[in-house]
């Protein structure tokens, strides 16, 4: 037994989302002894694997932002209770900062608070985001000319046709055309393929090279070739790369319904940034409770094959999602709950106001801005606003006022949160010293 393995845990963090994540990648990165635990790899397996900070503005405009940094006082002014209003700017910036820096050399994200990307999505949508991986970024619709967007018949939930026409249609200065082919040989023939399954397959130089074999000749005239995001897992760089010196053209991935690939590959590599500093990693574990007594959590406890495990660390740092996460809980009788530590939560006790009667409304959906009323340390507080446990953190989506659908903040809320809860226990430590 190693001496480091009978010291307690530094930080223990719930939720592999990407504020989970990035919580422990930045504190395992600092010499802390961290336990990384989940029940199951949260939304970045869902979402687009791009980061968006601020889409949207005001919540029913159609004009996607161009300049979150421009943008973001006036959302601040109008949201107070957005969690962007308790960490301030600065740790959205420094969220961001520090995701640039733990993916460097394993996945090439590019841009800046200062410019969005425009992303073509599966269904012709233009998505305005902050951060993406340069095969989504080389999509980009604020770039003009001519692009192909290619589909597979195997390949679920994925239309060129649909994608075109929209994009078309919204005379953004790109014209778009279609086309669907048969994907080779292992996947020829097969229903429903998913994302994941085709990755796989691109992974395999002779199944690119039939692709660019049943593309090349269709691509003439056309500036860039659009792919479904589902060039490759780990050999993604070499998937592009070949791609696009088989095409003689840019190469660019489209986001496709779940599972998202490129979410994926940023969970792979966050994972593996972790892994490599050091940290301890348990996905398949809920926590089931915790103790929090003298103004401080005591212990939680993990589910594991044969018992409830009581775990200890020096500081918690909670990252368990909101109602798609499983970090709030709801009932048909209209109780809204955090279900580790029974926090106390921000929501509406009479279930009838969670919904506005218009399902697609350009303002919120009340529901979606439930969670867990913290401070600005992010630490959870009572109704007067006093922490209830100073050792234990909230951030992500479990946060009150955090919805990410209006305004699309969703990526920027899990950084910026992350990059606070860090830089407040490292400098508690660096203050006790
Ligand atoms: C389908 C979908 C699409 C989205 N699209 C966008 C988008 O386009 N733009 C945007 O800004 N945001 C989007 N979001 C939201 C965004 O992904 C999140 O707000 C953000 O990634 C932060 O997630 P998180 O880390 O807070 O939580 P999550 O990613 O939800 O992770 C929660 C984690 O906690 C774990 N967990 C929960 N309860 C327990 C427990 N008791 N014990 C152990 N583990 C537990 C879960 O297993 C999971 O690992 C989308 C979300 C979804 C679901």
């Amino acid at each position: 037994m190693k001496q480091d393995d009978l010291k307690p845990y530094h930080t223990i963090i719930i939720g592999t989302g990407l504020a989970g994540l990035t919580t422990a990648c930045l504190l395992a990165g600092a010499n802390k002894k961290v336990l990384l635990v989940a029940q199951g790899a949260g939304a970045l397996l869902l979402a687009s694997g791009a980061i968006d900070v601020l889409g949207y503005h005001p919540a029913d405009s159609r004009e996607p932002v161009h300049n979150p940094a421009q943008k973001l006082p006036d959302f601040l002014a109008e949201r107070p209770e957005h969690p962007f209003c308790l960490v301030g700017p600065e740790q959205i910036r420094a969220g961001l900062e520090a995701f640039l820096s733990l993916v460097k050399g394993r996945l090439d994200y590019q841009g800046s608070l200062e410019r969005n990307w425009l992303l073509p999505g599966p269904a012709g949508v233009g998505h305005p985001t902050c951060l993406a991986p340069v095969s989504l970024a080389n999509g980009d619709l604020n770039t003009r000319g001519r692009m192909l967007v290619i589909g597979f018949d195997e390949l679920r939930d994925f239309y060129p046709a649909l994608i075109s026409q929209n994009l078309n249609e919204q005379k953004l200065g790109v014209q778009v055309a279609a086309l669907t082919i048969d994907a080779p040989w292992p996947i020829a023939g097969k229903m429903n393929v998913t994302p994941i399954e085709l990755a796989r397959a691109f992974e395999q130089p002779e199944f690119r090279q039939q692709v660019v074999k049943a593309v090349k000749s269709a691509s003439r005239g056309y500036g860039r070739v659009g792919f479904p995001a589902v060039l490759g897992l780990e050999r993604h760089a070499e998937v592009m790369a070949d791609l696009q010196r088989g095409l003689g053209k840019v190469v660019f991935e489209v986001s496709t319904l779940p599972p998202s690939v490129p979410g994926r590959r940023l969970f792979d590599a966050l994972q593996s940034v972790f892994l490599a500093a050091g940290g301890r990693l348990l996905i398949g574990s809920k926590v089931v409770d915790g103790v929090i007594e003298n103004g401080r959590v005591q212990q939680i406890r993990l589910e594991t094959a044969s018992r409830l495990k009581p775990v200890v660390a020096e500081n918690y740092v909670l990252a368990t999602g909101g109602i798609f996460g499983g970090g709030i809980q709801t009932d048909g009788e209209g109780k809204v709950w955090e279900p580790i530590f029974d926090l106390p939560v921000i929501a509406e006790a009479d279930r009838h106001q969670w919904f506005e009667p218009k399902f697609l409304s350009a303002g919120d959906q009340p529901i979606a801005n439930y969670g867990v009323k913290v401070n600005r340390q992010l630490n959870p507080v009572d109704e007067s606003g006093m922490p209830l446990a100073k050792n234990l953190f909230v951030t992500g989506a479990t946060l009150a006022g955090s919805n990410w659908i209006v305004g699309r903040t969703g990526d920027g809320v899990a950084l910026a949160t992350a990059a606070t809860v860090v830089a407040t226990i490292v400098d508690r430590i660096s203050r006790a010293a």
